[in-house]
């Protein structure tokens, strides 16, 4: 007997989107069939009619119960609260950082992240790995094992992000340490994660502005510059060229950036981009509101023309995949800094992202129903090696399966978020909506009702695939 059949709905896997009924036996899927072909009693039958049925979303990028800078021991939302609205937005795995930071080594950071997620998240979940500053070689010969074991991403970042004296740790990698890096990410056939911006152009403008006593939150965008994320970009994908390394540009908020990402893949190399859902729907007008440093997420929103360039991106390629740099805070720390050196970044945006990107773009934009579930889910698991455990509605694969509402028509409102004291999303109108939502044949998320369990998201080991750290294969 089958446990459970989606029936009814219009089914998006990579051979097609078609009138399918799917079935589940456990937690797995085992057969995608033609309608009405099922012909085996299930315990329980969903009906789908009317609905586009896709996997479970990824969210690649995640700060979970993370130190938020500048505020002492403060931290982002942890992984129980983030998970939940996660699943309620239709987003089943999530990934976070693992942090090195300086002094404990990176089993020490693993064990860390461990401690916090285990028990307590809702959605499955993975971790990737973050190096910051100057890169010692005891923890460039860790990465082995550290890959060997299921985590096969690391994160690094060539800026420090905010002028010297607002934050502790130093963040940025040079470029020595980074060929370094690379070489060894080729070697082992992992992948690197890069925050890429010229830290030389971004302290400088720190100052400029200071000087020029334009220090007010909307000038972000001048800051974390066009000029800057390009610059940079280029130096990194030299690098990448130079030693093989493939490289995952996280949060692409320029138009230039997009370029740059096209240009190396055009040459075959193994290259990525994500991009925000934040980025693709306000520019740095937005900043200009009262409290308007509500939109900022680091690097910076940057103009209409990069905004549109970033939807390009999503909806026709050349970008990989949208992702949210989730920092959950209250609304009271998100609006505390107002100035250029002290602004929080992020936003509580895991539980919008899947919903947002249909909108927007399926439903506004005409984007395909195949390349939703590309940005949304595919591509991040093809990249972060989940695939195809994570990311397919195919037999063999996590029965993690999303029913989309088309026909829900509003403006959201502060009742559809279940998270945090505030969302930039209240008052944006949406046409199509994650309405139920599967986490390995469990349906967690039903009629707005919360079923899911803590401690039933999984811990998952990850290991990519050749084919993408090789060529840009997605
Ligand atoms: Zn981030």
């Amino acid at each position: 007997m089958l446990d459970l059949i989606v029936r009814g709905g219009q089914v998006v896997t990579p051979w097609g989107v078609s009138d399918w009924d799917v079935a589940v036996e456990g937690e797995k899927i085992v057969a995608v069939a033609a309608r009405g072909a099922l012909t085996e009693e299930a315990g329980r039958v969903i009906d789908a009619t009317g609905k586009i049925v896709v996997p479970g979303g990824i969210e690649p990028h995640a700060h979970i119960s993370a130190p938020i800078m500048g505020h002492g021991d403060l931290k982002t939302a942890p992984p129980g609260q983030v998970s939940r609205a996660a699943l309620f937005g239709g987003t089943t795995t999530l990934l976070d950082f693992a942090i090195q930071y300086p002094g404990i080594d990176i089993g020490q950071a693993i064990q860390e992240r461990t401690s916090v997620w285990q028990g307590n998240s809702y959605a499955d979940y993975s971790h990737h790995l973050m190096l910051l500053g100057e890169i010692p070689a005891n923890i460039l010969e860790q990465l082995h094992e550290a890959v060997e074991d299921g985590f096969p991403s690391i994160k690094i970042f060539t800026t420090n992000i905010r002028p010297p004296s607002t934050v502790g740790e130093p963040r940025m990698v040079r470029m020595g340490h980074l060929h370094d890096l690379m070489e060894q990410v080729q070697r082992l056939g992992a992948l690197l994660l890069v925050h890429s911006e010229d830290d030389d152009m971004v302290q400088h403008m720190y100052r400029k502005l200071a000087q020029e006593e334009r220090t007010e939150w909307w000038n972000m965008h001048l800051v974390h510059s066009n000029e800057s994320e390009d610059v940079s970009f280029r130096r990194v994908l030299r690098v990448a060229e130079w030693t093989g390394a493939p490289v995952y540009f996280v949060h692409v908020s320029a138009r230039q950036g997009v370029g740059a990402i096209q240009e190396a893949r055009a040459k075959g190399l193994p290259v990525y981009g994500e991009t925000l859902h934040n980025y693709c729907c306000f520019n740095a007008d937005n900043y200009r509101e009262e409290n308007g440093m509500r939109y900022h997420t680091y690097p910076s929103i940057k103009a209409e023309e990069d905004r549109l360039a970033l939807w390009d991106g999503i909806v026709r390629g050349g970008l990989n995949t949208m992702a949210t740099d989730e920092y959950c805070t209250s609304w009271e720390i998100k609006i505390a800094g107002r100035t250029i050196s002290d602004v929080t970044g992020g936003h509580n945006g895991a539980e919008t992202r899947v919903g947002i990107t249909y909108s927007e773009g399926v439903a506004k934009r005409g984007m395909s129903l195949q390349r939703f579930v590309d940005v949304t889910s595919a591509n991040a698991a093809k990249i972060m090696g989940l695939y195809p455990r994570k990311g397919v509605i195919a037999p063999g694969s996590d029965a993690d399966i999303v029913l989309i509402d088309p026909s829900v028509k509003k403006r959201l409102a502060k009742s559809d978020f279940h998270i945090s004291d505030y969302s930039i999303w209240e008052g944006f109108d949406i046409e199509g909506w994650p309405a139920t939502t599967i986490l390995r044949g469990a349906v967690v998320v039903e009629n707005g009702v919360f079923r899911g369990r803590r401690g039933g998201g999984q811990f998952l080991r990850r290991k990519v695939d050749r084919e993408y750290t090789t060529r840009p294969a997605c």
